[in-house]
């Protein structure tokens, strides 16, 4: 298996820039999903690693070795599209075999290796049947396992659940991370869902207009986002924003949001006169009659174990996840608490979060 490292990638279509020198590392054994919305240049970014376009500038290694103008074939690499196009007229056990069939590889080997395959995918018991009747999760695992029947240094995998319904996208994100703890194939996987990315890797890229605005750990990403951007696209409902405009001098811990005093996490530069933004996801709110910032249920959402509430407030509409056990009229006013240790200041110009 293999490391895969970007540096300054850069990729323009004509006056377009449609990937703006992008840096990462992934590890050996590492699961990277590159996470962003229509458009921002993930397929592009991943059509790069596997040689399938030519970056405008920048470097691809793949386990330290400059591959930037390696050909696909030459980088033992499997990209497992969106669609998969299995063989209709050819059984599993030929779909699968197929890419080792085509390197010219003994027959008794391929057998053997297609079987431990199949049974690293749960489809042993399927290998003679047809791929035309198969049911949509099978077909993906076919599909999977003539992918990692090669045994390539790493996979690249473009929305591979893309065309799945939601029931099967589910048992689907489940075994692919059920797959990678098994095989620690170093892997890159482009998706847009925000569910799908954080249940299945180690490391995500969110990426905004061709730019990564972010790379790190779910948890750092969900935790401490480095911009509103960030803030907006992971977490669902997202992150809440109150703007106001600062008078905070380095060491400052309060603010006055709505002429009401709110503790703030210490910043460490002077940032008197600036737009900037206090975030607070919704688990981080809860009710309490003691507190002077106040608005009206605007509405909300029962989840079973919790509710969503919005309340609207002098600020803006701030939604907050709170216990289920009480419901709320519309109008009705509460106050609002939120956990200090859990704020995150932004400024709103640059859009990204206040050292
Ligand atoms: P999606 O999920 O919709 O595929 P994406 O994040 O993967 O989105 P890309 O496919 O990488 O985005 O495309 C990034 C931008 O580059 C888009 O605006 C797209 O229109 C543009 N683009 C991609 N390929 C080409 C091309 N061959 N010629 C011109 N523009 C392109």
């Amino acid at each position: 298996m293999a490391d895969i490292r970007i540096e300054n990638l850069r990729k323009e279509f004509g006056s377009f820039v449609a990937v703006q020198d992008s840096s990462f590392t992934v590890h050996d054994g590492e699961f990277l999903a590159l996470l962003g919305p229509s458009g921002c240049g993930k397929t592009t970014t991943l059509r790069m690693i596997a040689g399938l376009e030519l970056p405008s500038s920048g470097k691809i290694y793949l386990d330290g070795e400059d591959v930037t103008f390696n050909r696909a074939s030459a980088r033992d690499i499997a990209f497992v599209f969106q669609l998969f196009a299995l063989y209709p007229h050819m059984n599993v056990r030929r779909n699968i075999g197929f890419p080792l069939l085509s390197q010219g590889m003994a027959k008794a080997e391929i057998r053997q290796r297609v079987e431990e395959t199949a049974r690293l995918l749960q489809i042993d018991h399927i290998l003679n049947r047809s791929v035309s009747g198969l049911a949509g999760g099978d077909r993906q695992r076919v599909a999977l396992g003539r992918a990692i029947v090669r045994r390539p240094k790493c996979f690249l995998m473009d929305e591979p659940l893309g065309t799945l319904d939601a029931e099967f996208r589910e048992i689907m994100v489940h075994e692919l991370r059920e797959l990678h703890n098994r095989i620690h194939a170093t892997t890159v996987y482009v998706t847009h869902d925000q569910h799908e990315a954080m249940a299945m890797a180690d490391k995500i890229a969110v990426m905004n207009h061709g730019v990564i605005e972010q790379f790190g750990t779910p948890q750092e990403i969900y935790a401490k986002p480095a911009t509103m951007y960030v803030a907006d696209f992971i977490g669902s409902p997202p992150m809440n924003f109150m703007r106001f405009t600062s008078g905070l001098k380095s060491g400052d811990r309060s603010i006055l949001l709505d002429g009401v005093d709110v503790t703030v996490p210490e910043i460490h530069q002077d940032m008197v006169e600036s737009e900037l933004a206090l975030g607070v996801r919704p688990e981080h709110i809860r009710f309490s009659d003691a507190s002077a910032l106040r608005g009206a249920v605007y509405g909300s959402e029962y989840l079973g174990t919790n509710q969503v509430v919005a309340v609207e407030t002098p600020g803006g509409l701030i939604k907050a996840r709170v216990p289920a056990n009480r419901s709320f009229q519309i109008g009705e006013r509460v106050g609002l608490e939120f956990n200090p240790a859990k704020l995150a200041l932004f400024d709103c110009t640059s859009g990204r979060a206040v050292p």
